[in-house]
C-alpha cells in the first residue's frame, strides 16, 4: 500500500466557467489557470503521484505546454490513473476536501463523486468528497480562490490495464 496527498490552489477570475470535480458549477466567476483549472481534479492527480513518488502535475503535464491549454483536467487525471496501472498499482480510495466561501458545493457533491469514480474506475463509496468555508477569513474567505485537499491510497496487485 502506498499513501500520497496532494493540495492545489487557483485564484477566481471572471470569463471562465468553474470547473470543480470534472463538471461544472453556476457562479459569477471561473478559476484562473492553464488547463481548465480544476483545483480539485488537480490535487487529487498530485495525490496519486505523490502516492507513486512520480513527481507532480506540472511535471506530467506542464503549464508551457500548449497541449494542455484550456484541457479538461479529467484527461490528467485519467493518465495518472493509467500511470498507476503501468507501475502495478490500482486506487484504494481517495479523500478529497474542498475549501471555498463561495459557491455552495454541497448540493453538487454527489455529481462530482459520480465524476471522479467514473475517471478512476472505481466504486463511488471510494470517493470521499467534503467541502468547507474558512469562515470568511484567509484568501478563500475573501472570495479570491479555491483550495483542494486530497489523498490517495494505492495497492500493488493484479488488475487489468485500462
Ligand atoms: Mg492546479
Amino acid at each position: 500500500m502506498r499513501i500520497g496527498n496532494g493540495v492545489d490552489v487557483h485564484r477566481f477570475v471572471p470569463g471562465r466557467p468553474l470547473i470543480l470535480g470534472g463538471i461544472e458549477i453556476p457562479y459569477d466567476f471561473g478559476l484562473e489557470g492553464h488547463s481548465d483549472a480544476d483545483v480539485l481534479l488537480h490535487a487529487i492527480c498530485d495525490a496519486i503521484l505523490g502516492a507513486l513518488s512520480a513527481g507532480d502535475i506540472g511535471h506530467h503535464f506542464p503549464n508551457t505546454d500548449p497541449k494542455w491549454k484550456d484541457c479538461a483536467s479529467s484527461v490528467f487525471l485519467a493518465e495518472c490513473r493509467r500511470i498507476a496501472a503501468k507501475r502495478g498499482y490500482r486506487i484504494v480510495n481517495i479523500d478529497a476536501t474542498i475549501l471555498a466561501e463561495e459557491p455552495r458545493i454541497a448540493p453538487h457533491i454527489p455529481a462530482m463523486r459520480e465524476k471522479i469514480a467514473g475517471i478512476l474506475q472505481i466504486p463511488e463509496n471510494c470517493v470521499g468528497l467534503k467541502a468547507t468555508t474558512t469562515e470568511t477569513l484567509g484568501f478563500v474567505g475573501r472570495l479570491e480562490g479555491i483550495v483542494g485537499l486530497a489523498v490517495a491510497l494505492l495497492k500493488r496487485g493484479r488488475f487489468r490495464l485500462p
